[in-house]
């Protein structure tokens, strides 16, 4: 694989960057593969590089119906960060987070990882016990994180309204400093890269059509293309994990809903950090192309159009204009929508199911973009020893049976 360097830019300025290979093959579906991966997403392909990086297993095919990293992975809003309230759902989103440190590097490909900081705002005195509380078990864990009252925040974001006035006046906030952004196209072109070049076949414009079970094993996939057998197949398919798991002949806990972001028109920079507030219902952070980026919650109702409604957008720019009432006259540029497969628990699903075999790494819901070097590289375990791993198996499907649930609704919610 050719090497990204300044080097090499140089080198390809000289015949006007026209020989720069491939990014990877398109390669012609064989047969039969140790491990078939559904869905490219970011989270899917993480897993085929860790499955040829980590465990040696580089006879992989990644199918996906449509193209690489144009499902959520594409369509998120990109805040990554590791301060969960739980020590099962703590450890696995820190794991990532040590692992999107280093990522740009391990992968050679800048990902534009920016630990730019995330401040989740409270705007009442229950929100502040909240906040208080999940900072003192971040530490407790050894993830990073701070409180801050108002002075504070309005010396990191001056240009937000922190004043008395306001209709849900802001009494602080939890801070995460190594919590940040990173470029989502750039996460799945980097790990496709990566996982091509280790051998593992990118198949796109090929959609699961159903799996081939026998006696209650999985040993292959229908696609539109044709049959591919495998012993290991494992789902990652956010918004559609619960389709394929109807056509595996299992239900999942899982609701699919759409989500929606939009951004505006490029600003000069004002705003170097993430805000996000439950209780307005808004976050906003600003790309370095100087858009603003912003998100809230879901659409209420459960769908596969990847849209959203016109009140959600509503609602959430009343919540922006009210934290930064200087953007109520920034032009909104673009909108669009993703469909996140949402658990009860706001936890995702890493597991083994009732067909052997057959995995599903799915229920990320409205957050696993900053879990997608960790997801990956757990899922990747799972499936190279068929067992699940230590960090993923308080996330199996066996806790909606147990009761054992880890309620991150909290930590979730609209906040990413
Ligand atoms: C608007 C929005 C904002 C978000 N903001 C954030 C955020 O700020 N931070 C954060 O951490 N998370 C965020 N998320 C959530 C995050 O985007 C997802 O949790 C994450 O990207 C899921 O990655 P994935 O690889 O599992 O799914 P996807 O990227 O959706 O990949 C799944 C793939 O499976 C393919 N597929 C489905 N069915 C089939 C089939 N039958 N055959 C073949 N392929 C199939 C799809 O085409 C798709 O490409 C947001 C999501 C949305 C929609």
């Amino acid at each position: 694989m050719q090497r990204y360097s300044g080097f090499g830019l140089a080198k390809h300025a000289l015949s006007h960057h026209e020989n720069w290979e491939r990014q990877w093959r398109n390669p012609t579906p064989k047969k039969q593969y140790d491990v078939i991966i559904v869905g490219g997403g970011g989270h899917g392909l993480a897993t085929a590089y860790y499955l040829a990086k980590e465990h040696g297993i580089t006879n992989v095919a990644v199918v996906e119906k449509g193209w690489l990293g144009g499902g959520n992975t594409a369509r998120n809003t990109t805040i990554v960060r590791s301060n969960y309230l739980w020590d099962e759902s703590a450890a696995l989103y820190e794991h990532a987070m040590k692992l999107w440190e280093g990522l740009s590097q391990d992968i050679n490909y800048n990902v534009m990882f920016s630990q730019r900081g995330v401040m989740n705002l409270g705007h009442t005195l229950q929100d502040m016990r909240d906040i208080q509380r999940r900072v003192n078990a971040n530490r407790l864990n050894g993830i990073d994180g701070e409180v801050l009252n108002p002075e504070q925040i309005q010396k990191i974001v001056p240009i937000m309204d922190c004043s008395k006035n306001a209709r849900y006046p802001i009494l602080g906030a939890s801070w995460q400093p190594r919590a940040g952004v990173a470029r989502h196209d750039a996460v799945a072109w980097g790990y496709a890269r990566a996982a091509d070049a280790l051998g593992v076949d990118l198949l796109q414009n090929t959609e699961v059509t159903g799996f081939k079970i026998r006696d209650g094993r999985v040993f292959g996939v229908h696609t539109n293309r044709g049959d591919i057998e495998a012993k290991t197949v494992g789902c990652v398919a956010a918004g559609n994990s619960g389709v394929l798991a109807k056509m595996a002949g299992f239900r999942l806990p899982l609701e699919s809903h759409p989500l929606q972001a939009l951004v505006s028109e490029p600003l000069k920079p004002v705003l170097d950090t993430v805000v996000m507030s439950n209780h307005v219902h808004g976050y906003i952070s600003q790309t370095d192309k100087g858009d603003l980026v912003i998100g809230a919650g879901i659409d209420g109702y459960n769908g596969y159009g990847q849209r959203g409604s016109f009140p959600t957008v509503e609602h959430t720019l009343q919540a922006i204009v009210e934290m930064f009432p200087m953007f109520s006259r920034v032009r909104m540029n673009r909108q669009w929508g993703g469909i996140v497969d949402t658990c009860p628990d706001a936890c995702p699903i890493l597991s083994k199911t009732p067909v052997k075999g057959l995995f599903f790494n799915c229920g990320w819901g409205t957050g696993g973009f900053k879990a997608t070097p960790g997801s990956g590289h757990v899922f990747a375990w799972t499936l190279a020893k068929g067992q699940t791993h230590p960090l993923a198996a308080p996330f199996s499907i066996d806790r909606f049976h147990t009761g054992a649930l880890v309620d991150e609704h909290g930590a979730a919610g609209v906040a990413h």
